[in-house]
């Protein structure tokens, strides 16, 4: 079946974001807030022109279901011809199950709903959106694409946690996520730096949430993040790596509840905890503040360390790339995690820096044995490419 039109979606506990591909040309794009009370829908085709831009009904907004019956009339606003030919959703976990994205099938859904206690607050609106779209796509081939998919790769040294075996056969491990990103990452390098796509990589997610992946030939070897998207580097409003025992420490001496503590390592934390100011890189670089330097300080010296650790599990590193939000805009943040890593042979060019990455850039030095580049990523191209790679096959 000859699959053109591609709807990517990524439904979360309050909000549906969408966008629809021809081929790999996004046509448009938005996104539903607001599920379950006062709902508004926001959605623009490609060249900025607003198709729809107003409050959902009571009805419509009751759920992922209703909301995507909006989104299937905005499609038709579009474009009253336009037929979708398969639906690319994205799922956070994938558990051990999922190595790869799968056309979603009654079996599937069932296997869905038995591992969404990994990821409570993702998942299960995953499904909610996957249950949504069979309906208002009837007959429409459905794709689930993991975060988690990309990391299956990585070996029990590199996946477990040292604990008794049985966690690790129970399904507790590194599963690690951003795996749409890293893939996409690894992909990009074939046209941009040939030369280093199937060396040893490492590529920085640098995000709201973010994270390191050890790339070597293509594949994962190992990521900072593990059980949950809370592990490895400071975030914005995250933790990161932290030691088990403060987490007992606040339940048994500060007397904290479950939620309480949940709430303060991932939405107290990270940069907004440390500056005191905001979660925003933007803000903590425009502030005159000196805890803002501080958090800024911290956060790069965070990933400086992780990113030591790859390098010493891979062997050696033939190039580094910076994505996400701060990786491609944040000239600091990349000055200020390469600097001192000349031992390591990374060296950046500070003019070739000093700009934000729209495109593909390299900002290492002539000298710098070590490429290094900051790559804008596209999570749902990627889950467009594996949608119509699953619907061909
Ligand atoms: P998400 O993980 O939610 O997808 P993004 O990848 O969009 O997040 O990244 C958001 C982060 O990118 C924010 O901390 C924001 O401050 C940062 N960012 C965006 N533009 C810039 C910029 N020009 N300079 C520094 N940081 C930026």
């Amino acid at each position: 079946m000859t699959i053109e039109t591609i709807l990517v979606l990524n439904a979360g506990s309050s909000s549906i974001k969408f966008q629809l591909f021809s081929g790999e040309t996004s046509l448009l794009s938005g996104q539903i807030d607001g599920l379950g009370a006062g709902a508004w829908v926001k959605g623009e085709a490609a060249g900025g022109n607003v198709l729809m831009d107003r409050a959902l009904s009571a009805p419509e907004s009751e759920s992922h279901s209703s909301a995507l019956q909006v989104i299937l009339a905005l499609l038709k606003e579009y474009d009253p011809e336009l037929e979708v030919d398969a639906i690319g959703h994205r799922v956070v976990h994938g558990a051990k199950k999922f190595s790869k994205p799968v056309l979603v099938s009654e079996q599937v859904e069932r296997e869905l709903e038995a591992i969404s206690s990994l990821a409570p607050l993702h998942n299960p609106h995953n499904l909610a959106g996957i249950k949504g779209a069979k309906t208002a796509f009837a007959g429409k081939p459905n794709v689930a694409c993991f975060d988690t998919a990309f990391h299956r790769t990585q070996e029990f040294k590199n996946e477990a946690y040292a604990l008794p075996l049985s966690y690790y056969e129970q399904g507790v491990l590194r599963y690690g996520f951003h795996g749409q990103s890293f893939q996409y990452i690894a992909q990009e390098l074939h046209s941009v730096a040939p030369e280093v796509a199937h060396g040893r990589v490492i590529v920085a997610h640098l995000g709201n949430g973010a994270s390191l992946c050890a790339i070597k030939g293509g594949k994962s070897v190992t990521t900072t993040m593990g059980f949950t998207p809370a592990d490895g580097l400071a975030m914005g409003t995250r933790c990161g790596l932290i030691d088990p025992g403060v987490v007992l420490y606040l339940q048994d001496v500060e007397g904290m509840t479950t939620q309480e503590v949940s709430n303060l390592l991932l939405k107290e934390s990270g940069m907004k905890g440390l500056s005191g100011l905001s979660q925003d890189m933007r803000d903590l670089e425009n502030s005159e503040d000196p805890r803002a330097q501080r958090a800024l300080e911290y956060y790069d010296n965070r990933v400086k360390r992780e990113l030591g650790a790859l390098v010493a599990v891979m062997g050696g590193i033939d190039a580094l790339v910076f994505t996400g939000g701060i990786g491609e805009n944040s000239t600091r943040t990349r000055a200020g995690v390469c600097e001192g890593l000349e031992f390591l042979g990374i060296e950046i060019d500070c003019d070739a820096n000093n700009k934000r990455a729209k495109e593909a850039i390299t900002i290492s030095s002539g000298q710098s044995k070590v490429q290094v580049m900051a790559i804008p990523t596209n999570e749902e191209v990627m889950i467009a490419r594996q949608t119509r790679s699953v619907c061909s096959q």
